[in-house]
C-alpha cells in the first residue's frame, strides 16, 4: 500500500530478487507520496539530493544541491518507470482494510476508488507491506472556530494553487519545516504576512543554490558519487550526535546554530521572539538561510501570542488582537501517531492493530508487529530520523522485507510472525536508548502526549542498517505450509 518512496523502495527490492508478483495500491492519482502532495511554494528537501536518493538508482546529475519538490517527484516517477514498477501501480485506490485469514494464511485487501463510497474491490495477498508514511494526514490547528473564518484557508500539504496570494493579507500558522520553506517564497508576493509561532526553532544554514558546475562534473562519475554520498552520510549523522549528547556535541551544535541565528536576526526584539526555549535537536533542527531574514521584511510580522480562537476576520490572539487576513495557511504539520489508520488492519485471531497498539504504536525494528503475520511496515514506528535521509531507512526496511520473505520460503512456510518477546525486547532497547537524549526534553510531533517517542529511531543510520541486515529465523514463528 502506497507508491511513495517507501512503496517504490520495497517494490524495487522484491523485483530485483525475483519476487515479481507485486501490486502497489496508491490512493493518489500518481506515485510520489509526500512529494506528490506537498507542492507548496519552496517545497524542497533539506537533505542533499545525492543522499536523498536510492543507492540503487543514483542520478548522474541533480539541478540543485537540495532538490526542489518537482525534481524529486520526477525522480520518483523516473525510478518507478526504469525499474518496471509503474505498470504495477494501481492509482486512485484507497485501501480500507487488510484482514488476515487464519485458515488460508493469506491477507484480504479491500479498497475502493479514492473519494468514492462505491463498491469495494478485493485482492488476496501472501504478504502485505504498508508504506503509507508517517506524514500523510494533514493536521489542522486545535483552535476553536476554525470553520468560522470567512476568507480562504488551506493546509500547506494541500496547497491551493488557484488562489492568487499577490497583494493579499495572509496568515501562516506554524513555523516548522514546511512553514520555513514556504514563508520566504510568499513573503515578497503578499501584501502583508503574519506568521504565528507557538515555539521557536533552532536553525542551521542552508543555501538553496544550483549544483556548482565543477561539483556536478565530478559527481557524474559513479565512484565520486559513492564517495560523496558516504561523506554526506557521515556529516549528516552529526545532527544525531548532537541530539544524542545534548551536554557535549549538542552544546556545540547550539553554539553553531546560535551564531547563524544571531547573524540573521540583528534586531534584539525579533531575536528574542524567534529564539527556541528547549535544547538543540529536541524538535527537528531547521535548515534554512532565508526564513529568519523573511521575518525582517517590512510587510511581515512574527506573532508569538497564542491564538485563542479563529474569527470570521482572522485569528484572535490572547492579547485581544484580531489579525484581519484574507487567507490563512495552516503549516501545522500532520497527525503522526496513527500511521496506517484509519485503515482497518486485522491480524491473527481477528485482533485489530488498534488493540495491538493500545499502549502506542510499536513494531519490531519499526517493520513487523507480532500477531500480524507477513505484514510489514515501511517508515513505521521509531524509524523516523531527525537528521538523516529517510531513504536510507526505507532501503534497509525493503531489504529486511525481502529477506524475511525469503526466510519464509526457505522454511517452506506460508507466513512468518515476529515473536512477541523479540518485539518487546527490541522495544525496551529502543526506549532505553532515548534516555538522556535531547529528544526527551520538549514536546514534539515525535512524542505521544505521555512522552513516549514513537516516531524516531534513537540512534544513527548505520546502526539501523546493521540491526535490519539479517533477520534471524529464531526471531520468528513460521506459520503453515507454503502451497505456491
Ligand atoms: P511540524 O514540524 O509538525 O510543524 C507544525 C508547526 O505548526 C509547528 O511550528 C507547531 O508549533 C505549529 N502549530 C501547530 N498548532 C499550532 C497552533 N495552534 N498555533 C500555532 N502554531 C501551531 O510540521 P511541518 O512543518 O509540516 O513538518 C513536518 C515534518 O515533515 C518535519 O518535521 C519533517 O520531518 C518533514 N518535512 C521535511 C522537509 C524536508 O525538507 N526534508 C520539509 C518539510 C517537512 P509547535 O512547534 O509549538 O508544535
Amino acid at each position: 500500500m502506497g507508491a511513495g518512496f517507501g512503496g517504490i523502495a520495497v517494490a524495487a527490492e522484491l523485483l530485483r530478487h525475483g519476487l515479481d508478483d507485486v501490486t502497489l495500491l496508491e490512493a493518489a492519482p500518481g506515485p510520489g507520496g509526500t512529494w506528490h502532495h506537498n507542492r507548496y511554494p519552496g517545497a524542497a528537501c533539506d537533505v542533499p539530493s545525492h543522499l536523498y536518493s536510492y543507492s540503487f538508482a543514483q542520478r548522474a546529475s541533480w539541478a540543485h544541491v537540495f532538490s526542489h519538490q518537482g525534481e524529486i517527484l520526477q525522480y520518483a516517477r523516473e525510478t518507478a518507470d526504469a525499474l518496471g514498477i509503474t505498470p504495477r501501480i494501481v492509482t486512485d485506490t484507497t485501501v480500507t482494510s487488510c484482514t488476515w485469514d487464519d485458515g488460508t494464511r493469506t491477507w484480504t485487501v479491500r479498497s475502493r476508488r479514492t473519494g468514492s463510497d462505491g463498491p469495494q474491490e478485493e485482492r488476496v495477498a501472501d504478504a502485505v507491506v504498508l508504506a503509507t508514511g508517517q506524514l500523510d494526514k494533514p493536521a489542522l490547528p486545535a483552535v476553536e472556530g476554525l470553520a468560522d473564518f470567512a476568507g480562504r484557508s488551506f493546509h500547506s500539504a494541500r496547497w491551493d494553487h488557484a488562489y492568487d496570494l499577490r497583494g493579499k493579507r495572509v496568515a501562516v500558522i506554524g513555523t516548522g519545516a514546511s512553514a520555513t520553506q514556504l514563508v520566504p517564497e510568499i513573503a515578497p508576493l503578499v501584501g502583508h504576512l503574519t506568521v504565528f509561532q507557538r515555539t521557536g526553532n533552532w536553525f542551521l544554514p542552508r543555501k538553496d543554490r544550483p549544483m556548482p558546475a565543477a561539483l556536478d562534473r565530478i559527481l557524474r562519475r559513479p565512484w565520486a558519487r559513492r564517495a560523496w554520498r558516504r561523506l554526506l552520510h557521515h556529516v549528516i549523522e552529526l545532527i544525531t550526535l548532537c541530539v544524542r549528547h545534548p551536554r557535549t556535541a549538542g552544546r556545540v551544535g547550539a553554539l553553531f546554530s546560535a551564531a547563524h541565528m544571531r547573524r540573521q536576526l540583528p534586531d534584539a526584539e525579533l531575536r528574542r521572539k524567534a529564539w527556541p526555549d528547549y535544547p538543540f535537536g529536541c524538535k527537528r533542527v531547521l535548515l534554512s538561510s532565508d526564513f529568519l531574514p523573511a521575518l525582517r521584511r517590512p510587510n511581515t510580522e512574527l506573532v508569538t501570542d497564542r491564538i485563542v480562537r479563529m474569527t470570521p476576520e482572522g485569528p484572535l490572539t490572547e492579547d485581544g488582537r484580531v489579525h484581519e487576513v484574507d487567507c490563512v495557511i495552516h503549516a501545522t504539520g500532520f497527525r503522526t501517531h496513527t500511521f496506517m489508520l484509519p485503515m482497518e488492519v486485522r491480524g491473527a485471531g481477528g485482533r485489530s492493530i488498534e488493540e495491538a497498539w493500545a499502549r502506542g504504536a510499536q513494531a519490531h525494528l519499526g517493520i513487523m508487529v507480532s500477531g500480524f503475520p507477513s505484514l510489514f511496515l515501511m517508515y513505521g514506528p521509531n524509524t523516523n530520523t531527525s537528521g538523516g535521509s529517510i531513504l536510507f531507512f526505507l532501503e534497509a526496511q525493503a531489504g529486511y522485507v525481502r529477506r524475511a520473505l525469503h526466510l519464509t520460503r526457505r522454511a517452506g512456510a506460508a507466513a512468518l510472525d515476529v515473536r512477541p518477546q523479540v518485539q518487546e525486547a527490541g522495544l525496551n532497547a529502543v526506549r532505553a536508548r532515548f534516555e538522556g537524549t535531547a529528544w526527551t526534553q520538549c514536546s514534539s510531533w515525535y512524542r505521544t502526549p505521555d512522552g513516549r517517542n514513537v516516531a524516531n529511531w534513537p540512534g544513527y543510520m548505520g546502526e539501523y542498517a546493521a540491526r535490519t541486515r539479517r533477520p534471524t529465523p529464531s526471531e520468528f514463528r513460521f506459520i503453515g505450509v507454503r502451497v505456491r
